[in-house]
């Protein structure tokens, strides 16, 4: 505890000194860059101890061994190559026996690490040490030097204590701050090197894959029985993977915003029709009803119809092959204030709810890519919903659960249309 002050100026001093650790307090709460942080920490602890300087060191896991991070003592530059052994120093005693040391006087003191003085050309006369502690762990040690007029009390024991472990945990703030800052760095240029790949991967994968592709072609004219089947399957593979580098191009191309969008004013119905044409054939051979709802023929929007028609079948796409033979597929428009939304329906295998978003993902699928039973890349819908963006649109999915269906939505703004009827109005 804190004795009563001794006479009114004592008393505002110690006011003084309690507004110093209030202040600290906030600062060190709000302050997350490491460095400035240090150096506040050592400039409070140098005055509320009404010392020559302070240092923190702090104990490297890896070594065992404390090392200085801040001081305001001349040359400080030099001590951070300096390790100091927990056996054999003070600060390591404060460390091992969780426990404050103060040396009035230091002068002749064997226990003060003498090659520390000499690296900075400093005299250490007193020197008072507490520990830094998060709940028990000791994480370091903060140093207050050389002390400016009467002896050190048990009262600036306890000021320095109280600096000491805002300043842990503040430090321990700022540290997993910068770990996170690296972490995310790390991972911008580990996503930076995947974009690059693709970039590279599908660029350099065209020149030969056309050759194949026409070689193939004229080999399935060319032959005749078996060998122009076998053609026939070379050329099928070889535009499956076509399709592939594909979707890795315009992926790539859509996220740089570098899409070269050819946006034109279009009807709906236009875009459906081709979608629907291009679609129908892969749900006929699964024999599943697939239904197309048209709107009317003036509800028009303001897209580029090539990029837009691959959104819409990326999504028609996934509801047939997501759906089992035999179900049900149904694309109809609503009009929701000035935007047209076109929603793709499915009785299919459904989507889990914790996982709506995530299908959004690039190369992200729902089933493990070791057990999963569907081809694809889960690159179809990143780019569609990126498509919708590019278009000042958006797109969600929503759906009851495993084996409940699935509900996708594509939503546009409709071309001079605002605060339109709510209703969903179909037409053959
Ligand atoms: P891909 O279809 O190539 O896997 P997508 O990006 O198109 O990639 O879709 C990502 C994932 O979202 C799919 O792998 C699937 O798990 C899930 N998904 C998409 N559409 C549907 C749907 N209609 N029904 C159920 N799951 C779907």
């Amino acid at each position: 505890m804190t004795d009563v002050p001794r006479s009114v100026t004592e008393a505002e001093k110690q006011v003084q000194i309690l507004r110093r650790l209030l202040d600290a307090g906030l600062v060190l709460n709000s302050n997350f860059a490491l460095e400035p942080l240090l150096m506040y920490i050592m400039d409070a602890a140098s005055e509320i101890t009404n010392a020559e300087a302070a240092s923190i060191l702090l104990i490297d896991k890896r070594t065992n061994e404390l090392y200085f991070v801040a001081s305001n003592t001349p040359n400080e530059g030099r001590l951070s190559h300096i390790p100091i052994p927990l056996d054999d120093s003070i600060a390591g005693t404060i460390v091992l026996e969780n426990r404050s040391i103060i040396i009035q006087d230091a002068r002749n003191d064997i226990r003060i690490n003498r090659t520390v003085d000499r690296q900075i050309e400093f005299e250490t006369r007193s020197l008072m040490g507490v520990p830094m502690r998060i709940k028990n762990d000791v994480i370091g040690v903060l140093e207050a030097v050389n002390r400016i007029g009467p002896p050190w009390t048990d009262e600036d024991r306890n000021h320095l204590s109280i600096l000491a472990s805002q300043a842990a945990v503040a430090i321990q703030n700022a540290q997993q701050a910068e770990d996170l800052r690296k972490a995310y760095e790390e991972l911008n240029k580990l996503d930076k090197l995947k974009n690059d790949f693709i970039a590279v991967a599908s660029h350099e994968l065209r020149t030969p894959l056309s050759i194949i592709i026409g070689y193939a072609s004229f080999l399935q004219e060319e032959a005749q029985g078996e060998a122009s089947e076998h053609a026939a399957a070379v050329l099928s593979s070889a535009q499956h993977l076509g399709d592939i580098i594909e979707d890795m191009t315009n992926l790539r191309y859509l996220q740089l915003g570098a899409s070269g969008l050819e946006r034109e004013p279009v009807s709906l119905v236009s875009i459906l029709q081709a979608v629907q044409h291009q679609t129908e054939g892969m749900a006929s051979a699964k024999n599943q009803q697939f239904e197309v709802v048209y709107p009317r023929l003036s509800d028009m929007v303001n897209v580029d119809a090539v990029k837009m028609q691959m959104a819409f079948t990326n999504v028609i796409n996934n509801a047939v092959k997501f759906t089992p033979p035999g179900g049900k597929i149904r694309v109809y428009t609503e009009q929701h204030s000035g935007e047209i939304w076109i929603r793709v329906k499915d009785s299919g295998i459904g989507i889990p709810p914790d996982q709506l978003e995530e299908i959004f993902k690039n190369f992200y699928q729902v089933a493990d890519h070791m057990t999963r039973k569907y081809n694809g890349m889960g690159l179809g819908l990143s780019i569609a919903r990126a498509v919708l963006e590019a278009h000042h649109g958006r797109m969600w999915a929503e759906s009851d659960g495993p084996n409940k269906g699935s509900l996708l939505t594509l939503s546009l703004p409709l071309i001079g249309q605002t605060g339109m009827l709510n209703a969903s109005r179909a037409q053959p």
